[in-house]
């Protein structure tokens, strides 16, 4: 293969809005309604053949979604070419929270752009009942800085692939990003991350 590239995807939002669940739709085509609570941060790896030439790994980093971690994030969004939100199109106070996930991510990528797509997971409990918000999530894509939503169900398979190719389609545009060297930190943070200790102490309540 001629091109290889490693990609560290973020996967942000409150608990409960479906983010592991989307992960292991897209790497393993599995749904599971028992839920597994993700402790700090969960990894996974994705293997794509992008076209003839090109092989991509995306390192996805899904994120507790706990307040309790937000004045450590900026450790986890390190050397992230992309970004997921996630909400529950169920609950609204969830699509309040992805706009505070983004603005911390904003806050703390020092100015480096890093192409976002937004998610209303659970779309098969609304039926196409949304439609009509189209409009109003155009809106808060531009007002936020998202690059694109799409409605989408882990347990269902809808919009998936869809969403993460539009996601892997922004990231391969920007090549800015993914210099080796990117790579490279990317592989050594997740090993320090993996064998740092829990925060403790780190304090509750909120960095936004
Ligand atoms: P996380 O805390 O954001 O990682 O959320 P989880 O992936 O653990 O999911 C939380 C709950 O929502 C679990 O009970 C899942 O089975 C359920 N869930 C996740 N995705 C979907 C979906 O697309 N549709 C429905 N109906 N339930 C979902
Ligand atoms: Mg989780």
């Amino acid at each position: 293969m001629e091109n290889d590239y490693t990609f560290k995807v973020l996967v942000l939002g409150d608990p409960d809005v479906g983010k592991s669940s989307f992960v292991r739709r897209y790497v393993d085509d599995r749904f599971s309604s028992s839920r597994a609570q993700t402790k700090d941060v969960d990894f996974a790896l994705k293997h794509l053949h992008w076209d003839s030439n090109t092989i991509i790994r995306i390192q996805l980093w899904d994120l507790a979604g706990q307040e309790r971690f937000c004045n450590i994030t900026h450790i986890y969004y390190r050397g992230a070419v992309g970004a997921f939100f996630l909400y529950d199109v169920t609950r609204p106070s969830t699509l309040e929270a992805v706009k505070k996930w983004k603005n911390d991510l904003d806050r703390k990528s020092d100015g480096t752009f890093i192409p976002t797509v937004l998610l209303g997971n659970k779309c098969d409990q609304v039926c196409g009942k949304r439609k009509m918000d189209g409009g109003k999530m155009d809106d808060l894509c531009r007002e936020k800085g998202f690059d694109a939503w799409f409605d989408v169900s882990a347990k269902n398979n809808v919009n998936i692939d869809k969403a993460t190719r539009h996601l892997i389609g922004l990231i391969m545009a920007n090549d800015a990003l993914y210099s080796p060297n990117n790579f490279h930190d990317s592989i050594q943070l997740s090993m320090e991350v993996s064998s740092m200790n829990r925060p403790e102490e780190t304090k509750k309540g909120c960095c936004w």
